[in-house]
């Protein structure tokens, strides 16, 4: 099948447009419909591309104009006039900081294949292939996909797919290499502007990698790239042989924000397996015009996101402490997010497109994330299935199975991955399954503690005879000096006396607060007491009466139970190793 030919230029960066020029076969038809997609997958909302599309047209090979029409939002119709192949040019704009998006500045672009390439809306499967013409000043394109031999920055994707599924970088990056078994890897920084410690960096990384390989015992990439934007931004997207990630250019200066990068890195390279290759049968083939909806982004994002931190572990870069802290930070989230009793992990899951792309003041009170819940669930079924097999199994070996069975093209359904779990566990995890992932009612973290020794930290007793502080429970902003009121979640005082979000509270009692004054002002109280809050509310001030109570204690902080047996810390060394108990 002839190839969709794209050429990808930037004769103004600064003005942040991609021109792409696209000979496009017409396999001699009349008219020829091109569609461009409107969401990316892996991130799971609908975007709307094709409104950063402008002046497309399309010429024969004489350079004679073509009719074009406008047949959907996202389609465009072109008469042929019986060319076998025409051009077609448009401009885009890309000005969005996010993995998904495009972004093309003076120094650098990202492109992502989403939101940047018309295809034939047949549907028939052909090449794309895609030539970058960089500016003058700019050093290489970096991308996945692989490399036309013979030419500069030429790559082909035998798929659309496979286009959308491999975003390029086009800049001046630092690259770094590293090769595990003949396989090439690259780390690929743009921004290090001196200050982000790339050699350290692309170590560490290299050490992950290493760990997954040893994890999975498959490598199903030819050649991997991790390209690092050090943009100021956050978040990852993870696609077959590469990942976008976002971060901030200090995050190798402090010991929090290297490990969050490298549990980052961590989480998007386990999607190698879980997620691209591993996959709920309802995320592929994708139809790039509509929702893709499935139950299943717990095992996709949440399993993920457990091993993510675990693998960082394993591989050396954390202390017991620091996982054991990603791991609470990851619990603590859940038990606090009311939304916990209302939407079940599978239903947060479904209705990714509505609710977790496009959170809002309520969020917390009415959804949980499938990442958080997900990752917690994770974590309680690897200990259930050690529980169950006396150590002789984990969740390790049900990730490795069910990847050895669905790895291929069709994917799974929600009963076969718990089938390859029961197998691997030797027993029903029926009540796992109904309250934890259907179900909203509270996880019992004791037996899963008690197997490995571990324990919630207990409270600290009030110091001497100062009193436990008063609490109301919305969450604030200092917004210029103005205390705004941005969430009040279900079961605060502030909820229960009817505090709004946008709220700007003027006052406690007769006396000014200001934005950085809640916290002290508060210390002026005892739980119980009551208090009238001047609230300014669209510029209208109201006063409302709040009770004020008792902050919840931190509860959810693992530690290390002192009094832990041998056994318990032998199980506990064996799960912070990845082996088996015996
Ligand atoms: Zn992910």
């Amino acid at each position: 099948m002839d190839p969709i030919r794209y050429t990808l230029s930037f004769p103004a960066p600064q003005t942040h447009y991609v021109e792409v020029r696209a000979k496009v076969p017409t396999s001699g038809h009349d008219e020829v419909e091109l569609t461009m997609a409107v969401w990316t997958p892996g991130s799971y909302l609908i975007r709307e591309y094709e409104r950063h599309v402008e002046g497309l047209a399309a010429t024969a090979a004489d350079g004679s104009a073509l009719s074009v029409q406008k047949s959907a939002k996202n389609r465009w119709s072109i008469a042929t006039g019986g060319a076998s192949v025409i051009d077609v040019a448009y401009r885009v704009y890309g000005r969005e900081m996010s993995v998904r998006t495009n972004w093309v500045e003076a120094g650098f672009a990202l492109i992502n294949g989403a939101p940047t390439f018309l295809t034939l809306a047949d549907g028939v499967p052909r090449p794309h292939e895609v030539t970058i013409v960089l500016p003058p000043s700019w050093t290489r394109s970096v991308t996945g996909l692989t490399p036309v031999e013979g030419t500069n920055e030429s790559y082909c994707a035998p798929s659309y797919d496979l286009l959308v599924d491999s975003p390029i970088l086009v800049g001046s990056p630092a690259v770094y290499d590293f090769e595990i078994e003949g396989t090439p890897h690259y780390l690929v920084n743009e921004g290090e502007a001196g200050v982000f410690d790339g050699a350290r960096a692309a170590r560490d990384v290299e050490a992950i990698v290493r760990e997954h390989l040893r994890f999975w015992g498959s490598k199903p990439y030819d050649r991997y790239v991790f390209i690092n934007l050090i943009t100021e931004s956050g978040g990852g997207l993870e696609h077959s042989n590469s990942t976008v990630l976002m971060t901030s250019r200090w995050a190798t200066r402090t010991p929090k924000a290297y490990l969050g990068w490298l549990e980052l890195a961590s989480h998007e390279f386990f999607h190698v397996w879980n997620g691209k290759r591993l996959r709920p049968i309802e995320l592929g083939p994708f139809d790039y015009e509509r929702e893709a909806h499935t139950r299943e982004l717990w095992v996709t994002e949440g399993i993920t996101d457990y091993y993510g931190d675990l693998l960082v572990h394993r591989a050396g870069l954390s202390t017991r402490e620091e996982f054991l802290d990603s791991l609470s930070d990851k619990i603590e989230a859940l038990q606090t997010t009311p939304g916990r009793s209302v939407q079940s992990v599978s239903a947060s899951s479904f209705d990714a497109w509505i609710k977790h792309y496009r959170p809002d003041e309520n969020s917390p009170n009415t959804t949980i994330s499938y990442y958080i819940k997900g990752a917690v669930l994770a974590f309680l079924l690897d200990v259930q299935i050690r529980q169950t097999t006396g150590g002789r199994a984990t969740l390790d070996d049900a990730m490795r199975a069910a990847y050895e069975k669905y790895s291929g093209a069709r994917g799974f359904t929600r009963e076969e991955f718990r089938a390859v779990v029961e197998g691997v566990a030797g027993t029903g995890v029926g009540s796992f399954w109904a309250s934890g992932i259907e179900g909203t009612s509270e996880l019992d973290y004791r037996e899963a503690l008690a197997l490995l020794g571990l324990r919630f930290k207990p409270a600290a007793p009030p110091a001497g005879k100062v009193a436990p502080k008063a609490w109301m429970g919305a969450v604030t902003k200092n917004d210029g000096g103005r205390l705004v009121v941005s969430q009040v979640r279900r079961g605060t005082p502030a909820y229960d006396a009817g505090l709004n979000a946008d709220d700007e509270i003027v006052a406690m009692d007769e006396f000014r607060v200001r934005g950085d004054q809640l916290e002290s002002r508060l210390e002026q109280y005892a739980p119980g007491a009551r208090v009238s809050v001047l609230v300014a509310r669209r510029d209208r001030l109201t006063r409302l009466d709040v009770t004020l109570g008792t902050e919840p204690p931190k509860a959810w902080r693992l530690e290390i139970d002192p009094g832990a047996t041998s056994t318990q810390s032998a199980y506990l060394a064996a799960w912070l190793a990845g082996s088996a108990s015996r």
